[in-house]
């Protein structure tokens, strides 16, 4: 096999900087790297978008006075990064190499090699698996009590789940809704203390205990929920307009397993703003972040992670010069 000579290395394309991901937080550095001259190559994802893409109206990004779709929060953004030049590919990424440099990103298609990467891969928040859940996504079955809470005042609300997120969701929703039904399939709650103190004490929020969601009724908007209690096979209906499933999620980290730390449920670790454990991969988003997970605070993220890429991507190149 012929070995390449120098002048062909040199001619290799080596990209300043990848961002893996096209939610708000790979969309937000995507349009950081452009205007710090880093001419990024994103890859979005065949499905791009992230979480916006299943949320219907989002009234608390800011600069939106009037309601925005999240599809179209996530085209405009797209947009911008484009106008600004941004390469945006509609591709997964299979696989990543950290323990070469350049670092190497692999699609179908083939390798891009990077001196920088900015992980933004999101995570999906676990769903019951129900085909109506998912046809009343956004018309009443939402992931996101903060997003989504303001629109059921003075109404009835459901929440599935007993850990964390799910106290935190319907503690919040009593803020609007008249009733706010918790619903566990165990008859323990995973929550930690705190959590769990304040939402069991709160008077507008009830237990429905060794009870899972079979059903989400409506026709168009969510009108009730079929359920059917674990121990007796009791099957009963509850008429909610509103149903928060609040199970968990999933960090999408499945490619980077081995090559950046990760925590044991799988979200990427970072020290000091947006790191990961290898210098020069950053990390922006829900990702890393289970405990905000807003599209405002992955934008910020983004940002963040930009800017730490820069200052590492700066270094590197002035390396490369002096030697
Ligand atoms: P989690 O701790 O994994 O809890 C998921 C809950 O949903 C559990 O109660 C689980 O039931 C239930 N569940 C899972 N799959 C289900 C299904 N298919 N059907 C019905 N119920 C199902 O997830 P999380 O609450 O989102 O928390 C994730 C992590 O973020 C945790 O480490 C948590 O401490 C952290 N967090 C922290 C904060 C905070 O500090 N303020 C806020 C939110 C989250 P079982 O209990 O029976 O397994």
């Amino acid at each position: 096999m012929r070995r390449k000579g120098v002048e062909e290395h040199m001619e290799e394309k080596v990209e300043k900087l990848v961002i893996i991901g096209s939610g708000p937080a790979g969309l937000t550095a995507a349009i950081y790297a452009c205007r710090a001259d880093l001419e990024p190559l994103v890859y979005m994802g065949t499905k791009y978008g992230g979480q916006l893409m299943l949320t219907s109206d989002v009234e608390n990004f800011p600069g939106f006075p009037d309601p925005v779709l999240g599809p179209d929060l996530i085209m405009k953004m797209k947009s911008q990064a484009e106008r600004l030049g941004a390469r945006l590919v509609q591709e997964d990424v299979v696989k990543v190499n950290f323990k070469t440099y350049p670092f190497e990103v692999y699609t179908d298609s083939g390798v891009s090699k990077a001196l920088s990467v900015i992980i933004a891969t999101g995570a999906n928040p676990r769903r019951l698996n129900l085909e109506s859940e998912l046809k009343l996504m956004g018309k009443g079955v939402s992931n996101c009590a903060v997003c989504d809470g303001f629109f059921f005042r003075g109404k009835k609300v459901a929440v599935v789940g007993g850990g964390d997120t799910a106290m935190e969701e319907a503690t919040f929703l009593t803020k609007f809704a008249t009733s706010v039904k918790v619903i566990h399939r165990r008859d323990e709650l995973r929550a930690s203390a705190a959590l769990r103190k304040e939402a069991t004490a709160d008077p507008k929020i009830s237990f429905i205990w060794n009870t899972v969601v079979t059903d989400v009724l409506g026709d168009g908007k969510v009108q009730g929920v079929r359920t059917k209690d674990l121990k007796t096979g009791r099957e009963d209906e509850l008429q909610v307009d509103g149903l928060f499933v609040a199970i968990g999620y999933d960090p999408n980290t499945d490619i980077f397993r081995g090559q950046i730390e990760l925590d044991p449920k799988g979200y990427a670790v970072v020290k000091n703003g947006t790191e990961s454990s290898v210098p020069g991969v950053f990390v922006a988003g829900d990702v890393h972040d289970f405990r905000y997970r807003q599209a405002v605070t992955a934008s910020a993220d983004g940002c963040k992670a930009l800017l730490d890429a820069d200052k590492f991507i700066k270094q590197k190149l002035e390396v490369k010069v002096v030697s």
